[in-house]
C-alpha cells in the first residue's frame, strides 16, 4: 500500500545554481515530521518542490496516492496548505485574511463566504488564540501574531498536508510551545500530516515524530529524533561542536552548544 505522502527520486531547484539531489521519503497520515539542516541545505527548495511552486526536474510526489504534480491549483489548495516565514499581509483584517483560506472551496459565482466557511474560520481562530485580534489589520500585528494568523488561515484551508516553514521563528517560548502543542494535537487528533522546517533542534527533537536532516541538497539522515540528533551527524552537518543528552522528563534528545573558549580550555 502507498504511504499517505510519498516523494520518490525527486529533484527540483534552480538549474545551473542549486538543485536537490534525488530525494525519497514517506510519511504516514498524522505524522509530524521536522526538516532540519543548515542554511542553504535545500529545505525551502524541497517545500517549493512539494507544493509544486518549483517544477520537478525528476521524480514525483504523491499525496493519498494522487500525484501532486498532476493536481489542479484548486485541488492542490484543498489538499496542501503552506505557512511561509514572511506572510504577505496587505491591508486586510485578521478575520478577512483567515477567511481567504476558504477560497479554494468556493463554487463558481460564489462571491461571499458561507456560514460553514465562517464557522471553520472561527474554530481555528479560537484554537490559535487570534480571535481577540480578528478586527485588527494584519500589518498592525507583531511578527508572532502574524505567524499565528498564518497558521489559522492554513488550518481554515482544511488541508490534508500542512507545510510549515519555521512557524516558531518570531515567537517567544510561551507561544513556541503553544503553537507546537497545538500542531501536535492537530496531527494526533485530526490526523493532519505535518512537515515543518525548524532550526531549533531541541524543539524539533521534543515535538516531532521523526526528523529529516538535510545537507547540501540531499538527505543526510532520517529517523526518530534520537536516531537523527546525535553529536556525530550534527557536528558534521553544522560544523559546530555540540553535546547531546536526553531530556530526563520526556526522554527526547537535547542538544547543547559549547563556546569556543570552553572548547579551547577543555
Ligand atoms: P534552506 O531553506 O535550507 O536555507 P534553500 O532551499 O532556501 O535552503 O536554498 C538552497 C540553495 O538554493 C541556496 O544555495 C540558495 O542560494 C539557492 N537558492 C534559493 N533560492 C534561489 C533562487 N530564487 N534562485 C537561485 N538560487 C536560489
Amino acid at each position: 500500500m502507498d504511504s499517505f505522502f510519498e516523494i520518490k527520486n525527486f529533484s527540483c531547484g534552480y538549474p545551473g545554481k542549486f538543485t536537490l539531489k534525488s530525494i525519497s521519503f514517506k510519511i504516514e497520515k498524522g505524522d509530524f515530521v521536522g526538516i532540519i539542516g543548515p542554511n542553504g541545505s535545500g529545505k525551502t527548495t524541497l517545500f517549493k518542490g512539494i507544493s509544486n511552486e518549483l517544477p520537478a526536474i525528476s521524480g514525483e510526489s504523491k499525496l493519498n496516492s494522487n500525484s501532486i504534480q498532476k493536481m489542479s491549483l484548486k485541488q492542490k489548495a484543498q489538499n496542501i496548505a503552506i505557512v511561509t516565514q514572511h506572510i504577505e499581509v496587505g491591508s486586510m483584517t485578521v478575520e478577512e485574511y483567515i477567511l481567504m483560506g476558504r477560497i479554494p472551496y468556493r463554487k463558481q459565482f460564489q462571491f461571499f463566504e458561507t456560514k460553514r466557511d465562517i464557522a471553520i474560520a472561527k474554530k481555528y481562530m479560537d484554537l490559535t488564540g487570534v480571535t481577540p485580534l480578528k478586527d485588527k489589520y494584519m500589518n498592525a500585528l507583531s511578527g508572532g501574531e502574524q505567524q499565528l494568523a498564518g497558521i489559522a488561515r492554513a488550518l481554515t484551508q482544511d488541508p490534508q498536508l500542512l507545510l510549515l516553514d519555521e512557524p516558531t521563528s518570531h515567537l517567544d517560548i510561551t507561544h513556541q510551545v503553544e503553537i507546537l502543542n497545538l500542531i501536535r494535537r492537530l496531527s494526533k487528533e485530526l490526523g493532519l500530516t505535518v512537515l515543518m522546517i525548524i532550526h531549533d533542534l531541541n524543539l524539533a527533537g521534543e515535538y516531532c515524530d521523526s526528523l529529516i536532516m538535510m545537507q547540501n541538497g540531499g538527505i543526510r539522515k532520517k529517523g526518530s529524533p534520537t536516531e537523527v540528533l546525535n553529536y556525530r551527524d550534527i557536528e558534521a552537518v553544522y560544523n559546530t561542536v555540540v553535546v547531546t543528552r536526553t531530556n530526563p522528563i520526556s526522554n527526547k534528545p537535547v542538544v547543547f552548544l559549547v563556546s569556543e573558549e570552553v572548547i579551547r580550555k577543555s
